[in-house]
Order: structure tokens, then C-alpha cells, then sequence
């Protein structure tokens, strides 16, 4: 049995006292060396779930959120609970802080104290991690938006972290720098053992993850393996998300009569059954 690493019990939140419930009630957990896909459509509450996974937010009460035990209720707690939940955002251009790639990934290890032999130890060993060691002396502007994630991710490893979260971080670039972000994450869930948490409106992403949360309305409405996950299309479509392209194609070919013999999870999938 996996360990849990994040646990979280009738989570409730509202930004304005009179203003409407953003998350009710979630309950959720994530268990180590998972890749978990958080799939909702804009406004559904995804980030802000996000930001009481690493302590932006934080509970009104004891054991609600739980991250590896430690209960972000507690102040002394949230420290730690933000070192070991790094955050990836939509934007890379907003996250890069430095003048060059190395300066960048040095930033989050000079504000915890790392003295500068381990430091630089650390930096090297993200960059390759990220296969970006040949940028180490690069501006991050004129880098690509997929190598800024990548940096991004960088900084956020030299930190040692156990679960790394993505939140709409491919949405902003082109299909190639989207496909360098998630091989690289699949790569540190795969080879690291890091816990990945992408947050996305788009289910195609979420094909290759352990277990997929849907969310509407500030509640997860179904969870499973992409496999059951991709068969509950009244539910997708109800959670106002689009259905992935293979899906879609299914669903045309049913109504015209054609039987496919397995539920086609990607492209590759359907070209599979079809020719
Ligand atoms: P998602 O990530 O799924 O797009 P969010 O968690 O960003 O959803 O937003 C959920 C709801 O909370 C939306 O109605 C949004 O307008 C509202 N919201 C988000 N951030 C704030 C904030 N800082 N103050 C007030 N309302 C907010």
C-alpha cells in the first residue's frame, strides 16, 4: 500500500464571507509517486485547491489539509509544507527572477540558507535533471516559453521537494514546449519518484496520469483511472469540459453506426483500431 502524502477532509472555502462557496466539501488524496491530473474547467476551483496544497491557503481548522502528516493549520508547519510542494504557474515569464538560468534555479536555495558548495551542487544537478545544463549561463528571456518551465521546474527541484504541482503550466505554450513539460515531469515522477500534480482544463493532458480528479463547481464530481475517467462522458460534458479528440471521434463513429472493439484512450489508440 502507497503511502498517502496528501490528504484532504471536507475542505470548504469562500474568499468573501457573503460571497459563494469557491471549494465545498472536497475530500481528496494523493498517494506518493503518483501522477495525478486535477481536470476542471475555468473557474471551477482548481487553483485555488492548488494553493492549499502548498500552504497559500490555509484551513480554518485542524486535519483538514494534511501534507506527508503535517497539518497546514499549524503555522509552524507551512514552511516546510512549501518547500516540500513546489508550484509551477501558467505564466513562465512571471516566474523567471534572475538575469540567467543559473541565478534563477540559486534563488529559492539563497532564501532557505543553503550554503554555496551544496548550492551549486544542486543547481547543476536540477539543470540536468530538466536536460537544460547547457543554458546554465542563458538569459531566461531568450529562452522558450518550454525551456522557461523547465528552469522553472529546476529551481523548484534544487528544493528537494516530494510533490511538484503544475498549475495550468503547459496552457501558455506551443505543442512542443507542452510536450518538453510533461515528458520532463513524467520523467521525475518515473525516475525520482516525485509525486506530479498537473491541474489543467484540458483532459487530453490528463491520459498518461495514475488517477484523474474531475471538478465542477468547487467539488471533485468523479475520480478514476484515465481508462474510467474517459468512459463517463455525460459527466465530462456535464463538468463543461471538452472531450478529448479520440473520445470525440468515438462518439461520432457510434452515432453512425460503427462498433469499436476497446475504449481508445489516445490518438495513437484509435489509428490502432481503426486501421
Ligand atoms: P480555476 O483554477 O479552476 O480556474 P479558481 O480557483 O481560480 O478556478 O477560481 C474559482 C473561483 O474563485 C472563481 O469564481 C474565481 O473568480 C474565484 N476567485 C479566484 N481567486 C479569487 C480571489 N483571489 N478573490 C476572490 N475570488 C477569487
Amino acid at each position: 500500500m502507497k503511502k498517502e502524502l496528501i490528504q484532504i477532509n471536507g475542505l470548504s472555502f469562500k474568499y468573501d464571507e457573503d460571497g459563494d462557496e469557491v471549494l465545498s466539501n472536497v475530500d481528496l488524496t494523493i498517494h506518493e509517486g503518483e501522477w495525478v491530473s486535477i481536470v476542471g474547467h475555468n473557474g471551477s476551483g482548481k487553483s485555488t485547491l492548488a494553493k492549499f496544497l502548498n500552504a497559500l491557503l490555509i484551513p480554518n481548522e485542524s486535519n483538514v489539509v494534511l501534507v506527508e502528516g503535517l497539518d497546514t493549520v499549524n503555522e509552524e508547519n507551512i514552511w516546510e509544507v512549501r518547500k516540500r510542494v513546489g508550484m509551477v504557474f501558467q505564466n513562465p515569464d512571471n516566474q523567471m527572477v534572475a538575469t540567467t538560468v543559473r541565478d534563477d534555479v540559486a534563488f529559492g536555495l539563497e532564501n532557505i540558507g543553503i550554503p554555496p558548495k551544496e548550492m551549486v551542487a544542486r543547481i547543476e544537478w536540477a539543470l540536468k535533471r530538466v536536460n537544460m545544463e547547457r543554458y546554465t549561463e542563458y538569459e531566461p528571456h531568450r529562452l522558450s516559453g518550454g525551456q522557461k518551465q523547465r528552469i522553472a521546474i529546476a529551481g523548484i527541484l534544487a528544493m528537494r521537494p516530494s510533490i511538484i504541482i503544475l498549475d495550468e503550466a503547459t496552457s501558455m505554450l506551443d505543442p512542443i514546449g507542452r510536450q518538453e513539460v510533461l515528458e520532463t515531469v513524467r520523467m521525475l515522477k518515473k525516475e525520482d519518484g516525485i509525486t506530479v500534480i498537473n491541474i489543467t482544463h484540458d483532459l487530453e493532458e490528463a491520459v498518461n496520469s495514475d488517477i484523474v480528479f474531475v471538478m465542477n463547481r468547487g467539488n471533485i464530481k468523479i475520480h478514476g483511472t484515465p481508462r474510467y475517467i474517459f468512459q463517463q462522458t455525460e459527466e465530462i460534458i456535464g463538468a463543461g469540459l471538452e472531450l478529448p479528440f479520440s473520445l470525440e471521434v468515438q462518439k461520432q463513429l457510434k452515432s453512425k453506426g460503427y462498433q469499436l472493439s476497446n475504449a481508445c484512450l489516445t490518438k495513437e489508440d484509435l489509428v490502432n483500431e481503426l486501421w
